[in-house]
């Protein structure tokens, strides 16, 4: 059998029922778009998060543009966030108009190096961006920190962190706003694309309201120029059903990790650090070695897919190459861009799976 880093279709076929009657229940009712699926969502999502608000968006990155916007981030200004991440976490700071600056991630947990932060900061910068990486919070008390002293607002990309938290907060209610994906193989994932934008501030939050929809107010007159990046009905009634799973989805995921942790201690294999005071969700379980290419073609011989978050940082990426400013030297995203493997991890991985891949990865140096 063959397995993957993700399987969107395990977790299908573990819910089948329950998804299946939220989506027939919004095929009948006749409303695909701004029916009660979406608003009942956002109050359900807020609770968990810990926030007064929540505004559904058509993808994460749109929650991250649209947050930016409300946080009148555009032409001029300079967002601070890291090389080492989905690509979409820049595309959002472009798509405002301002511009990229990329620091280097800590070497032990491969977020936003808070040491950097500071001295990226100029009199331009107006916001930082921390990823939630992998399922582990940022240092969210030293960025945070930061970003006070020097006013900047802080924009949590929470895409790979459903739930996690800081000192027993949930990530998305720590900054200015935060930005989650439901991408499918994202801890809480849709059935295709969705978003959401959380905050504690109203202001905000109406703002976002206003730009995912056409500018408008409750008159539905345009106040503001905006889009369209509405979430649809029925990814808001699967992710409801999904939400109810989603802290026992991941305290799964952490009992795998714990479990590679175990079988892997005595490995050459460099495995996920833990930050003190916060709760990993192992959107991804990533280990570092130096001959990851090597591995990755020795997993595949035993018929498991590895994955590699990310190959190449975004500043190697010609889109990007010549429009984004580099603070200060990116050495660790560098090299790890040449050592991370992400490992299969999902709460539907089975103990034979979970074996496999065991077998696999204790077989790797075995005549070498
Ligand atoms: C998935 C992801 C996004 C983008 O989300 P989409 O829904 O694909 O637009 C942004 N940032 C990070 C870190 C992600 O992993």
């Amino acid at each position: 059998m063959t397995i993957r880093f993700s399987d969107p279709v395990a977790q299908y076929e573990a819910h089948k029922t329950s998804i299946d009657a939220a989506i027939g229940r919004v095929l009948e009712s006749g409303r695909y778009l701004s029916g009660g699926e979406v608003p009942a969502f956002e109050k359900e999502f807020a609770n968990f998060i810990g926030v007064d608000h929540a505004v559904g968006v058509a993808n994460g990155t749109d929650a991250l543009e649209l947050a930016l916007r409300s946080c009148d981030v555009g032409q001029g200004d300079e967002v601070i966030t890291v090389s080492h991440t989905a690509v979409a976490t820049v595309a959002a700071i472009e798509r405002v108009g301002a511009t990229p600056v990329l620091v280097d991630v800590d070497p032990d947990f491969l977020t936003l190096d808070p040491q950097r932060l500071s001295e990226a900061v100029t009199d331009r910068t107006k916001a930082v961006i921390p990823v939630h990486l992998y399922g582990q919070p940022a240092d969210m008390d030293a960025i945070s920190e930061i970003a006070r002293n020097a006013g900047l607002r802080v924009i949590e990309d929470c895409a790979q962190a459903h739930g996690a938290t800081c000192h027993d907060r949930r990530v998305g209610s720590l900054g200015d706003v935060g930005c989650f994906s439901f991408y499918p193989t994202k801890n809480l994932g849709a059935l295709g694309d969705a978003g959401m934008v959380v905050t504690r501030d109203e202001r905000l939050a109406e703002e976002v309201r206003q730009l995912r929809e056409y500018g408008w107010n409750s008159q539905r007159e345009s106040i503001v120029v905006g889009g369209n990046s509405r979430m649809d009905e029925v990814q808001a009634a699967v992710l409801r059903e999904k939400l109810k799973w989603l802290d026992d989805d991941n305290a799964t995921r952490a009992k795998l990790a714990a479990r590679y942790g175990k079988v892997l201690a005595t490995t050459q294999f460099v495995l996920p650090c833990l930050r003190r005071g916060a709760q990993h969700v192992y959107h991804l379980y990533v280990v570092r070695t130096a001959a990851r290419d090597d591995l990755l073609d020795h997993l595949k011989s035993h018929d498991v897919i590895g994955g590699v978050h990310y190959r190449q940082p975004v500043h190697w990426q010609q889109a990007y190459r010549d429009r984004l400013r580099i603070a200060s030297g990116l050495l660790v995203t560098e090299q790890v861009a040449g050592e991370v493997l992400s490992l299969p991890i999902y709460p539907e991985l089975d103990e034979k799976g979970f074996q496999q891949i065991v077998t696999a990865l204790l077989s790797f140096y075995d005549g070498k």
